[in-house]
C-alpha cells in the first residue's frame, strides 16, 4: 500500500537536495565508477575574492579503484556553477549518474512488481 502511494508520487527519481548543500557528479578517469559528491555552502566554500563569488576544492574517492582525485569547481555569488573541473575525473548530469548505478532502473522495477 505504502510502495504503491510512494511509487505514483515519484515516479522517477528525483535528484538530491537540501538548502546547504551542493550536489556534483562525476565519473572516476581511471575506472569509470560514478560518484556523487556533496559540498556544503557553510563548510566547503571559499571566497573568491578575484571573481566576487566562491571556490570549492574537494578531494574525491570512488568506492571501486580508490584513486582520489581532485574537483575544482567556481561558482558566482549566488551558487551557480562558472566553472568545473576535474583534475583525474568527469562532471556528468545527474541523469548520467542514475544511469550508471542502476538507481533509475531498480526504482523502475519496484514501479513494475
Ligand atoms: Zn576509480
Amino acid at each position: 500500500m505504502f510502495r504503491k502511494l510512494f511509487s505514483r508520487l515519484r515516479p522517477r527519481l528525483a535528484e538530491p537536495h537540501d538548502p546547504h548543500g551542493l550536489y556534483f557528479y562525476l565519473t572516476c578517469d581511471r575506472c569509470g565508477a560514478p560518484v556523487m559528491i556533496r559540498a556544503d555552502k557553510r563548510y566547503d566554500l571559499q571566497r573568491d575574492g578575484e571573481h566576487g563569488g566562491f571556490l570549492l576544492r574537494k578531494e574525491v574517492m570512488d568506492g571501486r579503484c580508490f584513486t582520489p582525485f581532485f574537483i575544482t569547481v567556481r561558482l558566482d555569488g549566488r551558487y551557480r556553477i562558472v566553472e568545473q573541473t576535474g583534475d583525474g575525473g568527469s562532471f556528468i548530469s545527474w541523469e548520467a549518474y542514475k544511469a550508471l548505478t542502476g538507481l533509475e532502473d531498480e526504482a523502475h522495477n519496484t514501479k513494475e512488481v
